[in-house]
């Protein structure tokens, strides 16, 4: 490869809202044949809503809100940030945590008006030897398979709610997909989410395979995975938890509108946070090196 030729390939990036980090990076871009992709944030919008809240027997709804709103506040995770303002907007002027722990991939806990409170996958509250009530563990599947994620809410070691948030998948990412697979490249979706909810999401995108329920420090060894399989793996994500795994894949895509964390290790970065970007990055490096050989 000239250095002409790339210096080409990587200006008409930039005009597609592709920004490549050196031209080594088009050689591994051209041979990808499998792309994993982050769910939140990336195939999603990110921007997620409260939608529903079901309370236990003797649960007072605000009561939820309050304790659960303050705790989320403090936290960046979209799905913290819908409880919040959820919270904030029904419940109105939230408490101040006295104390706060963000646990990644599982959610929070801390101390508010006296109460020991913890909010997230129904994983956290099991690890604390807490179940949901029937009508809850209910209302959770009903969540989920419809694509919502379902949030647990427990305080003074007993389980209370379950919140209902979602977001919408973005406009581009079925589009998006249907171009990836006619560059003959296999999507397959990651995602700490639920089985349920990653089923629905990719479902909606035209993805046929889906890694769910992995913890932010596994992400990384699905790709190794992959590889170890022979593949050339990309990875397309936002998150500060898919940093180790952008920089472990043979290409690593981060979306322009993400994290700091996974702009920085990635090696291309798609400006706009449109998928649409990542099949363009890949005409264009196949395009590029092959006029040149
Ligand atoms: P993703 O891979 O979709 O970006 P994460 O690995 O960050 O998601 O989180 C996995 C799951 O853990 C989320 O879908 C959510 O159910 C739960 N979770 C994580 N952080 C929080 C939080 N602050 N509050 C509530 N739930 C959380
Ligand atoms: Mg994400």
């Amino acid at each position: 490869a000239t250095p002409t030729a790339l210096m080409v390939g990587t200006g008409r990036g930039a005009q597609l809202g592709i920004l490549i980090k050196g031209p080594e990076v088009l050689e591994t871009t051209r041979k990808v044949d499998t792309i994993v992709l982050d769910k939140t944030g990336t195939v999603t919008t990110g921007k997620m809503t409260l939608l529903a809240v079901h309370t236990a027997d003797g649960t007072d709804e605000t009561e939820v809100l309050r304790l659960a709103g303050a705790l989320e506040h403090a936290s960046e995770h979209p799905v913290a940030q819908a409880v919040a303002t959820g919270a904030a907007a029904k419940a109105g002027t939230l408490p101040t945590p006295e104390d706060f722990v963000n646990i990644p991939g599982l959610g929070v806990q801390g101390i508010v008006d006296g109460h020991a409170v913890l909010v997230g996958r129904e994983k956290l509250l099991a690890d604390w030897a807490m179940t949901l009530p029937v009508h809850l563990e209910r209302a959770k599947a009903e969540a989920e398979a419809a694509g919502r994620t379902a949030i647990a809410v427990a305080w003074d070691g007993e389980a209370r709610a379950v919140l209902e948030v979602a977001d919408a998948v973005k406009e581009t990412s079925a589009e998006a997909i249907r171009r990836l697979r006619s560059l003959g490249l296999t999507p397959i979706l990651l995602t700490g989410d639920n089985q349920a909810v990653a089923e629905a999401v990719a479902a909606e995108v035209g993805i046929e395979q889906v890694i769910a329920e992995v913890m932010p420090q596994d992400k990384v060894d699905v790709v190794k995975k992959l590889q170890a399989e022979g593949r050339s793996v990309a990875m397309v994500g936002d998150g500060v938890n898919d940093a180790a795994a952008l920089a472990q894949a043979d290409l690593g895509l981060a979306m322009g509108t993400g994290t700091d964390a996974a702009i920085e290790a990635g090696d291309l970065t798609l400006v706009r946070g449109d998928l649409r970007a990542a099949a363009d990055a890949i005409r264009l490096a196949r395009k590029t090196l092959g006029t040149i050989r």
